[in-house]
């Protein structure tokens, strides 16, 4: 029962720290990579706010050092879903009636523990079990996950405030329900942000989830459970189901009650599981809503008038931190004859400077790929370019697994605009870059927009505003995230929606208003304040010449 008209602060984005030498948050964040290291814990399914074990575990190892191991993960199945299920249906019962104000203040709770008692925790375990660098977790761990749930409170409150007009002696109404049944929530590895948010945002809208964190991530977002509880979420609103793929999705796909999918992950992942949903359309209560933000080939298209400068800032930046593996990486860059001596002369020495190895070295740019099969993926593009003709290695392309995933960032350079690594993602430090003649400006603009099935980010380089607005043009469906003189990298909530089209997604805006929608099913709600009592409407009634 609410008895007043609550206000939602509209937030700010949460600050970030510099780990700069002699601050103390270094000492701080320094000091809980320590602790975390010193120990290794178990980390169980958390299905109905109870820890669940199972007889199926594997090692959460340190992909910058796979001989350290820092969990035990329980791995569930068909049985602990059921459960999941079962607990998820019966906490709807109260939760999805809870006023929406009492609902977004634990989500707003649990972003503050996430700035403020459990930073260096989020940091750390993102540094350790996802080979971040301070600065990486520290943007999206603590920054970007807080400024989802703060967000997506302060979007939810605006929702809400948004009803229809009522004409005289009629009160219209919308109420914003949740779906009925659960929502599934499948996370990747790459962001602990992302992870946080998918099954955060329908929650907050009123429904129950049941999530399903990647196997290479665990280790951060069993954290973020322990802040959802800490933060007072009730049992069984979030439903922790760790596992492989199938093992969880076919026995959710089979509930009657699977009613939407939260999904960030790859392009063939996202087909594979629509199909299945597809085949299942008849069992379904409801038509689920399907949210998923899948991946990219995102590129950079630098004009002749481009600041030479900027665009190997932005390169460098956007090609290899996090070695690469974020969805919005620059992996393909076209360039114009007349600017490619210089840039390649300033970028080559750049790329040389760049170190990588274990991300407690706050020295290093980079760290480690999640895991050996995308060590083994990665380099076998790297020795696919080695052996081609119609391209050369020209920085980087060594890599070594000894100690940890750590491959060099590698830069491939084609005079096949159609190359391999031009058209595929590959999901790592490799970047492929083809010289375009500068009278060729326009042909390979169309290039560039049909090269490869995805839409999700790119970015374009020109000082000359006439050709910005060309490329903008030209490029209005080549990407849902564009940028112009700015790096493809780093979408800030509430600043730049996220998300691409065509093979990259549903396009459906993580941390916007836009995503919220998805999570609500509105209910049109029509009152007569004095009713009709004639039937008859007042055409009907005879005129005088008439009779
Ligand atoms: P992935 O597709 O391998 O896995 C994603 C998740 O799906 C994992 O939790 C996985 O276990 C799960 N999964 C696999 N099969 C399943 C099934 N049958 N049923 C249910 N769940 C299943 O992706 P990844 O390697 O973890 O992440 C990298 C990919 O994610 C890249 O392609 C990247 O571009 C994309 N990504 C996109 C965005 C975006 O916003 N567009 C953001 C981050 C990552």
């Amino acid at each position: 029962m609410s008895n007043a008209y609550f206000k939602i602060q509209e937030p700010q984005n949460e600050p970030y720290f510099s780990f700069a030498p002699g601050t103390p948050e270094r000492e701080s964040l320094k000091k809980r990579l320590e602790e975390l290291k010193s120990e290794v814990i178990e980390i169980p399914a958390i299905i109905n706010g109870k820890e669940v074990r199972t007889s199926r575990t594997v090692d959460v190892i340190m992909p910058h050092n796979h001989q350290h191991k820092l969990a035990t993960l329980h791995l569930c199945g068909e049985k602990e879903v059921n459960m999941a299920i079962e607990a998820s249906l019966e906490a709807q019962k109260e939760w999805s009636v809870m006023p929406w104000e009492e609902r977004v203040a634990i989500f707003q709770k649990a972003a503050d523990l996430v700035t403020g008692p459990w930073r260096d925790t989020m940091n750390a375990a993102t540094m350790l079990g996802q080979s971040k660098t301070p600065h990486q977790a520290e943007i999206e761990a603590a920054g970007e996950l807080a400024d989802f749930l703060r967000f997506g409170a302060w979007y939810l409150a605006n929702i809400m405030a948004d009803q229809p007009y009522s004409p005289e002696g009629i009160w219209n109404r919308v109420e914003y329900r949740p779906l009925e049944g659960f929502v599934f929530a499948v996370s990747p590895f790459n962001f602990t942000a992302i992870a946080g948010n998918l099954p955060s945002a329908p929650a907050m809208c009123g429904n129950v989830a049941i999530w399903k964190p990647s196997t290479e991530s665990v280790y951060s977002n069993y954290f973020f459970m322990k802040i959802l509880k800490e933060a007072g979420l009730p049992d069984g609103v979030i439903n922790f189901v760790p596992g492989h793929g199938p093992d969880i999705g076919d026995p959710v796909f089979d509930s009657p009650h699977f009613s939407g999918l939260h999904f960030t992950g790859s392009e063939p992942t996202f087909n594979r599981i629509w199909k299945t949903i597809a085949n299942n359309l008849d069992r379904y209560k409801t038509y689920p809503r399907i949210v998923g933000e899948t991946g990219g080939k995102d590129f950079i298209f630098a004009h002749n008038s481009a600041d030479v400068d900027a665009l190997v800032v932005a390169a460098l930046r956007a090609a290899f931190e996090y070695q690469g593996q974020k969805c919005s990486a620059a992996s393909r860059m076209y360039i114009p004859n007349s600017i490619w001596p210089e840039f390649q002369e300033k970028f080559l020495v750049e790329v040389a400077e760049i170190q990588v190895g274990d991300v407690e070295d706050f020295s290093n740019f980079m760290g480690a790929v999640i895991s050996k099969k995308a060590f083994d993926k990665i380099t076998s593009y790297i020795d696919f370019a080695r052996e081609a003709d119609d391209a050369e290695i020209i920085s980087g392309g060594d890599y070594d697994d000894t100690v940890g995933y750590f491959i060099k960032p590698t830069v491939i350079l084609t005079k096949n605009p159609k190359f391999k690594t031009m058209e595929e993602e590959i999901f790592g430090p490799v970047l492929t870059i083809y010289v375009y003649e500068d009278d060729q400006f326009e042909e390979t603009l169309d290039l560039c927009d049909s090269t490869s099935p995805f839409a999700l980010t790119g970015a374009i380089f020109a000082k000359n505003r006439y050709v910005v607005k060309k490329m903008s043009d030209r490029f209005r469906q080549s990407a849902g995230n564009f940028y112009i003189n700015e790096k493809p990298t780093g979408a800030v909530v509430n600043q730049q929606p996220f998300g691409g089209s065509r093979k990259s997604g549903t396009n459906d805006k993580a941390g916007s208003v836009i995503n919220m929608l998805r999570w609500l099913s509105a209910r049109s709600i029509k009152e007569a304040r004095v009713a009709a009592k004639d039937w008859r409407y007042p055409y009907m009634g005879s005129a005088p010449e008439e009779s």
